[in-house]
């Protein structure tokens, strides 16, 4: 079974085409809910996480975000040691998940696929591409935030160009191109065998 990471920058839209493949029967796995979902369930990673940022990362209701995440969004190192603490968990995770799937290939949806090491253990990675003007606005939109806020997240990822050339097929989100017959050619290449030599899908 093929393992296919899903990639992109902030706002591109890797979630919504995740969940066209999920339509088309693939099992998605988002690294993102499940990192939440895992700081809240795993001793191990909720020891490290108080160890390092104190008790007050959790309330009896669970992960305290709203004070987890003043911390790391304003020290960068912070917020890399909370990435170096979750990310092999998360991938731990997804490995053990992605091997009870019962399909001809299952996908891992992530931001950050290259940065946290999770693309070593993935045959192939999408990436989805989408001009930053168009991300800004819909982030925006969607999280109702400023642009300036979306701006700080955008300048802590790797650069989105840079990022789509270590993938091996793109996927352009731009409001432009179909996005349906893209994910479809996709789709066929991973269940029809044909995908030994990576190419962009166009
Ligand atoms: P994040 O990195 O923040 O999780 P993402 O890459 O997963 O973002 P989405 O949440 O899928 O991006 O998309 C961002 C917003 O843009 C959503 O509100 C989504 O509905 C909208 N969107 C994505 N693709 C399109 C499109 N082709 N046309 C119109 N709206 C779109």
């Amino acid at each position: 079974m093929l393992k296919i990471g899903l990639t992109g920058g902030i706002g591109s839209g890797k979630t919504t085409i995740a969940r066209v493949f999920e339509t088309l029967g693939i099992p998605v796995y988002y690294a993102d809910d499940a990192a939440k979902r895992l700081m809240n369930t795993n001793d191990e990673l909720k020891s490290q996480i108080i160890h390092h940022f104190g008790k007050e990362s959790y309330t009896a209701g669970g992960l305290d975000r709203k004070y987890l995440a003043s911390i790391v969004f304003s020290h960068k190192e912070k917020l890399e040691l909370l990435n170096s603490l979750t990310h092999p968990v998360t991938i731990q995770d997804a490995q053990q998940w992605m091997n009870q799937q019962a399909a001809p290939y299952v996908i891992r949806e992530a931001a950050l696929l290259f940065e946290s090491g999770a693309a070593e253990k993935l045959d192939y990675v999408i990436g989805v591409y989408a001009p930053q003007h168009i991300r800004v606005k819909r982030v925006m939109d969607r999280d109702g935030v400023s642009v300036n806020d979306v701006m700080k997240r955008i300048s802590r990822q790797i650069d989105e160009e840079m990022k789509m050339k270590l993938c091996d097929f793109v996927i352009t989100n731009n409001e432009q191109k179909l996005v349906l017959p893209q994910v479809l050619a996709l789709h066929e290449k991973f269940t029809g065998g044909t995908v030994s030599t990576p190419t962009a899908a166009t």
